[in-house]
């Protein structure tokens, strides 16, 4: 086998991106030479918010081989089953995102056109009565999915609600028993080659100078390798996806935790409420050519329930990604590589997805620059996918007579977008490109939630009897009802399986 030529691995920022980042790779090197030195800076602090998930995060853990009970209980976590848009499609409307799919296939056609056709018959079921986490969802419910499930209608995805810098804490006590060596210090300088701009080492303000054959960069909005050294630059998405302020607050739970996120729209963007176990993560997003920051204030605040435990910290950002997360030696992690804002929860996935091909085209041999074209283009898919399916819920908002909300839903969109809405609205059908972080389920959601109704579906789906599809929906909708029922309230469900006392328990 060729020489290990990466003996040195150095990551700038240890927020979420810095200790995933370091706990992957120390896993991912473990029976390597290759040493690993994170330097974060306690003066400047994190972004401290970032504590919705989705399943992806489940794979991420088990890959390190993380105690879930152990690690849920350190970091406060509930489980998410998905999330609950309120208002998005209409005053009073409500659906949820599950981390599912809906019913199953009847001789090969899809269930949403199956669904169709009963409507198209008049029966008015909602999507969500062929969905286990929905239903689950609904009465606060939870259960883990079967580990030998052999009925589709058991299968689901769950993430977690958890504290995002005890979650750091809880990898960089993991990364540094694997050998991480970590350093406090502000990174003053950074250093590249003359010759082609690969980046040499970083000086510290202690006056310490750090060499490193690969540099992953995890500092933030800033991108201070990415960006100021390597000059990749930054494509704006602000046009589609225009909130550019956040404003948190964390408080007092007064009710036990549901297994779910909830997004509400509010007259210039949307309030997030995210139940952990022993508090409550709030927020709202908005755009600030909309409205002021104090009349934000004032609309979150008006908006929370139970006692405020910090006071509330403002977020400026701008939506969009790097041209590349990799150039030259520099791979960035996190924001440092994009935003897309926490409407989908996706910032956290987009950071273990940046890790999944770090390790994939990891340089053991050298630097080529065929694998680093290859990282960039299938990070580059995996963003905007997922910055399609965002838009989506803004153009198909129904919130009328709010300016933001007027102008969201006659925006442009990406053709990629316009093409899939088509052909769903057409017939039915699911457009896919490729491997799509977010899958026929996640789209199916969204198009009932906001009540698209196709003009047409699958033809085949009228060869089916009457007799048969009645049957076949009923059938569908009481195993999922049944399900739905055995499952635990999800605070007992949680307080059981973490040892650990919740407010508001029964
Ligand atoms: C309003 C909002 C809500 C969000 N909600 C969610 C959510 O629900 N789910 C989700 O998945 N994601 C969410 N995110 C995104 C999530 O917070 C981030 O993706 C995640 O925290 C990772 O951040 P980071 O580690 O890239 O950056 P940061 O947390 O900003 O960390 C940057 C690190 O770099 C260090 N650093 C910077 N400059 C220097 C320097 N010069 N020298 C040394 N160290 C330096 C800092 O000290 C820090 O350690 C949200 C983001 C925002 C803004």
């Amino acid at each position: 086998m060729a020489q290990q030529l990466i003996k040195k691995i150095v990551i700038v920022g240890g927020g979420t991106a810095g200790w995933m980042a370091a706990s992957a790779l120390a896993k991912f090197l473990e029976e390597s030479a290759t040493s690993i030195h994170l330097v974060e800076s306690s003066s400047i602090g994190t972004v401290g918010v970032g504590e919705a998930t989705i399943p992806t995060i489940v794979g991420f853990n088990q890959f390190l081989g993380l105690d879930e009970p152990d690690l849920m209980r350190r970091t406060q976590a509930s489980f998410k089953l998905g999330i609950r848009f309120d208002d998005w499609a209409g005053p009073g409307s409500r659906f949820l995102h599950p981390f599912a799919n809906y019913g199953v296939p009847l001789h090969d056609i899809p269930f949403q056109s199956i669904w169709a056709r009963a409507r198209a018959g008049g029966d008015r079921t909602p999507m969500e009565a062929y969905c286990l986490p929905s239903m689950m969802a609904r009465d606060s419910r939870f259960a883990l999915p079967p580990p030998d499930n052999n009925n589709p209608l058991g299968e689901f995805g769950y993430a977690y609600q958890f504290d995002a810098t005890l979650y750091a804490q809880y990898l960089s006590e993991y990364a540094m028993k694997r050998g991480v060596q970590r350093t406090d210090a502000r990174v003053r300088e950074v250093h590249t080659r003359g010759s082609d701009g690969y980046i040499e080492s970083i000086s510290l303000d202690s006056g310490e100078r750090i060499e490193g054959d690969l540099f992953v960069d995890c500092s933030g909005f800033r991108g201070l390798m990415i960006g100021e050294s390597q000059q990749a630059s930054f494509e704006d998405w602000s046009h589609w996806l225009p909130a550019n302020r956040a404003l948190a607050v964390q408080t007092e739970s007064v009710a036990p935790p549901v297994p779910y996120t909830r997004s509400t729209t509010r007259e210039a963007g949307w309030q997030w409420h995210i139940p952990l176990q022993h508090r409550v993560g709030n927020g709202y997003v908005y755009c600030s050519n909309y409205q002021d920051d104090e009349q934000a204030r004032e609309t979150l605040l008006r908006n929370v329930e139970g006692k405020l435990l910090t006071e509330p910290n403002t977020l400026s950002f701008q939506t969009g990604m790097r041209e590349v997360f990799w150039k030259n030696n520099c791979v960035a992690l996190g924001l440092a590589a994009g935003f897309m804002e926490p409407l989908e929860s996706t910032s956290i996935a987009l950071i273990q997805s940046g890790i999944r091909l770090l390790q994939t085209f990891f340089p053991r041999h050298g630097y080529r620059q065929c694998d680093i074209d290859e990282a960039n283009r299938q990070g580059r898919e995996i963003y905007q996918s997922m910055r399609d399916f965002l838009i989506l819920h803004y153009k198909l908002n129904r919130r009328t007579g709010d300016p933001f909300w007027d102008d969201c839903r006659d925006m442009e969109i990406p053709e990629t977008l316009a093409h899939k809405l088509a052909v769903y609205q057409s017939r039915a059908y699911l457009v896919e490109y490729g491997d799509e972080p977010f899958k026929e389920g996640s789209w199916l959601s969204m198009y009932a939630g906001f009540g698209i109704d196709p003009e047409s579906y699958d033809g085949r789906a009228d060869r089916i009897s009457e007799t048969e599809l009645g049957r076949s929906l009923e059938q569908m909708k009481t195993i999922i009802s049944n399900a739905a029922k055995l499952a635990p309230v999800h605070s007992d469900f949680l307080g059981n399986y973490c040892q650990a006392p919740l407010v508001g328990a029964t």
